[in-house]
């Protein structure tokens, strides 16, 4: 069986530095936050050239805190994409405001910047592109237009760790951006966790209240466990091999299928690809699909829906048409197996099992 992840895979290549840094949570004491939640926040904003970082417990928390932190509220809009997890759009509405939904570019995956102007109204507050599977989006227009408008910018990076947009590490570029490590991520916790990185002390002292029962309306508990924060620190000098090694995986994977007729991901020229997810584009979705996994091959498609399509969604009151390169993607979709331990060897396999179809 080929599968889509290898979590055990990655633990073994790391174990007795992970064995040791659970065995000194565990005899610590310190549970939750404290001084190893504290090296990770330093140690991950310094990766994206921030010098704030807040430890949470998730990715989605990672969203939702951000718009309280800006103040969002109902009444307000926010400008996101409805090809993403649903999480970024369901942390839009738990702060009560309305997501405001742009179509993707067909080559990117992320925000159309074409469409962000006439998208902005009187009750807009802030923009969220998302760095679809990997890839940023295009920031310098976002940022220039959001600035024109007095807009705040949240990046939603939770598919992107590693990627650099001109260069520049994703997560600096926004006024606030937003990571998961949930196990599936490109750094992976074994376990949920979050985190928030901003250049901006007073809207990281914000979301260090709202982790804790602050006073404000909506804080609660999102915070990090020492456990998780202790298991990043040994994987995260690892981020950039992992990274080169999903770039190569996928250069891979573009050579040996690029006489096909499959759509095949395209790098934007201001975009260092963190390949979160490989995604290949075909007519034949639900076939290819079916076929690869009678061979053992576990392909998965994000999304079968964008999310305007997803019935628990539909109160947002869109209409099939309204974002027709979302829909069109998520009828053709399918992610191969990538992850920095795949051998070359299984890269080939899975490639001469799609030519073959
Ligand atoms: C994973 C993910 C999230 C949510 O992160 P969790 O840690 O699972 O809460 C949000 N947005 C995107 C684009 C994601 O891929």
């Amino acid at each position: 069986m080929i599968s889509s992840i290898d979590l055990p895979s990655q633990y073994s290549g790391l174990k007795n530095e992970i064995d040791t840094a659970v065995g000194r949570v565990l005899k610590s004491g310190r549970y939750v936050l404290g001084p190893e939640v504290e090296a990770f926040e330093s140690e991950f904003g310094s990766s994206c050239g921030t010098d704030h970082a807040v430890g949470l417990n998730s990715g989605t928390s990672a969203i939702y805190l951000s718009l309280l932190a800006l103040g969002i509220g109902p009444g307000d809009e926010v400008i996101t994409v409805p090809y993403t997890f649903e999480a970024t759009i369901s942390a839009i509405l738990a702060t009560g405001a309305t997501p405001r939904l742009i179509d993707i570019d067909p080559q990117s995956l992320t925000m159309d910047v074409t469409l962000l102007e006439n998208a902005v109204t009187q009750r807009t507050k802030a923009v969220l592109p998302v760095h679809l599977f990997g890839q940023p989006a295009d920031m310098d227009p976002i940022l220039a237009i959001s600035r024109r408008y007095g807009l705040n910018v949240i990046e939603d990076a939770c598919q992107a760790h590693g990627a650099t947009y001109k260069g520049t590490p994703v997560g600096g570029l926004g006024d606030l951006s937003c990571f998961s490590f949930y196990p599936s991520k490109n750094l992976s916790a074994c376990g949920d966790a979050g985190m928030v990185v901003t250049k901006n002390a007073s809207l990281a002292d914000a979301i260090r209240h709202l982790r804790t029962w602050g006073p404000e309306q909506g804080s609660g508990n999102y915070r990090m466990a020492a456990i998780q924060a202790a298991i990043l620190r040994v994987k995260l000098p690892h981020l950039k091999a992992w990274t080169t090694r999903r770039r190569f995986i996928a250069s891979q994977y573009t050579e040996l299928l690029k006489d096909t007729a499959l759509g095949l991901p395209l790098t934007m020229a201001y975009s260092g690809h963190a390949f979160h997810i490989y995604a290949i584009r075909s007519s034949q979705q639900a076939a290819l699909q079916e076929n690869l996994r009678t061979q053992g091959i576990e392909v998965s498609v994000h999304y079968p829906q964008a999310v305007h399509q997803q019935k628990k969604y539909l109160g947002l009151n869109y209409q099939p048409g309204d974002f027709p390169v979302a829909e069109q993607l998520a009828t053709e979709q399918l992610s191969l197996p990538i992850y920095p331990e795949l051998s070359d060897e299984t890269v080939t396999k899975v490639a001469t099992a799609i030519r073959q179809l």
